[in-house]
């Protein structure tokens, strides 16, 4: 078995299919976790998604990170089941948020209604004027390039696992994959976890998966003292996060770690692989976790860093066999989620490997569904 990509996506399929007994070479261009996964944020999250089969694929994920931190322990992936609080910040928004919290309720979500008046409990630092919020227990965070070495690490641990870093895979053929600098490896099936690239990866075998850049950036404050206690985020952000317009969103969704510093995301925009900084989205983005945490208007930034996120056209990850290169298993495309739906795409995708009944139907994320178009 060949998995391209040493990302999340890349490291969960192989510790999965390592632990199933199987032989496994990871391969990466660069070095582990150097690709999307080193260049994101860590939230697990259910808050943010409608019920659908994004939502059961990400419940079925939050709750295999919660196994993985017991087996693993949770300070080797910096996990932090520290729940997640969206807010309001005028009445109609707090009766949208409460109408979707008690549609996510139906698809096993647990969400809690916050009224105005009780925000300050779980968020001292919050701003005052905001009309309410949903607190989202289930909500979770990982430090992401730590996560992925420790599944490397344990899949490694197995016997089973080669990681082949620094290698480009250049052809793809059944059975075979060619690469740059270690000839062509022979397998019975290949993984594409090729993240943002995975389109490329695709076309190497002639298929098609229109995945695009959508980029992001994150703005990282001096380390301070705890203050922001769960990941908090105003309820435009879902609004955002499901747009497929190319031209900027942006919200703040703030999150402290375990080192200190208070990390503000996210903007999102398609404009390929630019990789110039922007002051104005910063600014914005600075501006918007001010407006709910006024006591950041008066800390540093001490560094930004940008990624893109592989977006496929209707949000939805492509996960399974191609449907004309049955060998092709395609992992890719998670966009902003990816982290929050390693353990369950892979579980997905060693299942559909191995020929088990799959723990959920995995139609909705099959890479035949955008036909043979480009975007
Ligand atoms: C600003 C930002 C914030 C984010 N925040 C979150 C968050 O809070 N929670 C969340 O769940 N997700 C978040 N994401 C999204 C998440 O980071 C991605 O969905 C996830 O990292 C994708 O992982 P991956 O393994 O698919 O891709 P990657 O990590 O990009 O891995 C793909 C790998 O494939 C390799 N590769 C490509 N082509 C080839 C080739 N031809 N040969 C060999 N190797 C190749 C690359 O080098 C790369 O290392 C965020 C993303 C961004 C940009």
């Amino acid at each position: 078995m060949v998995v391209i990509g040493a990302g999340m996506i890349g490291a969960a399929c192989a510790d999965a299919l390592a632990l199933r007994g199987l032989q496994v070479a990871v391969l990466d261009r660069g070095p582990v976790a150097g690709g999307t996964t080193g260049a994101g944020e860590g939230n697990l999250l259910v808050s943010d998604k409608g019920p659908g089969p994004e939502l059961e694929l990400a419940v079925e994920s939050l709750r295999l990170w919660r196994e993985l931190a017991d087996d693993l322990g949770a300070h080797a992936l910096e996990y932090e089941p520290k729940g997640g609080l969206v807010v309001a910040r005028d009445p109609r928004a707090f009766a949208e948020l409460q109408a979707s919290a008690r549609l996510q309720r139906t698809a096993g979500v647990t969400a809690a209604e916050v009224p105005a008046d009780a925000l300050g409990e779980l968020e001292p630092h919050l701003a005052r004027e905001l009309a309410g919020g949903v607190h989202y227990p289930q909500d979770a965070q990982v430090q992401p390039a730590l996560a992925v070495a420790a599944l490397l690490r344990r899949a490694r641990g197995t016997g089973r696992v080669r990681l082949l870093a620094g290698t480009t895979v250049t052809g793809l053929a059944e059975g075979r994959v060619e690469t740059d600098t270690h000839g062509p490896l022979h397998c019975a099936a290949v993984v594409n976890a090729a993240g943002t690239w995975g389109g490329e990866v695709a076309a190497l075998a002639g298929a098609t998966l229109p995945v695009l850049p959508r980029r992001g950036f994150i703005l990282v404050t001096e380390p301070l003292p705890p203050l922001v206690r769960h990941k908090v985020y105003a309820a435009d952000y879902v609004a955002d996060v499901a747009s497929g317009s190319a031209d900027l969103q942006s919200s703040a969704v703030v999150e402290g770690t375990a080192a200190g510093p208070v990390l503000i995301g996210a903007s999102r925009e398609r404009v390929g692989f630019d990789r110039s900084l922007s002051v104005p989205v910063l600014a914005r983005l600075a501006a918007q976790a001010a407006e709910l945490f006024p006591v950041l208007s008066d800390v540093r930034a001490m560094r930004a860093y940008r990624g893109f996120r592989p977006y496929l056209p209707d949000h939805l990850p492509a996960i399974g066999p191609d449907p004309e290169r049955p060998w092709l298993v395609q992992a890719c495309g998670h966009e902003g989620a990816g982290i929050g739906l390693a353990p369950a795409t892979a579980r997905l995708v060693a299942q559909l490997l191995d020929g088990e009944k799959p723990f959920m139907d995995p139609a909705p994320f099959g890479p035949g569904r955008f036909g043979k178009e480009q975007s």
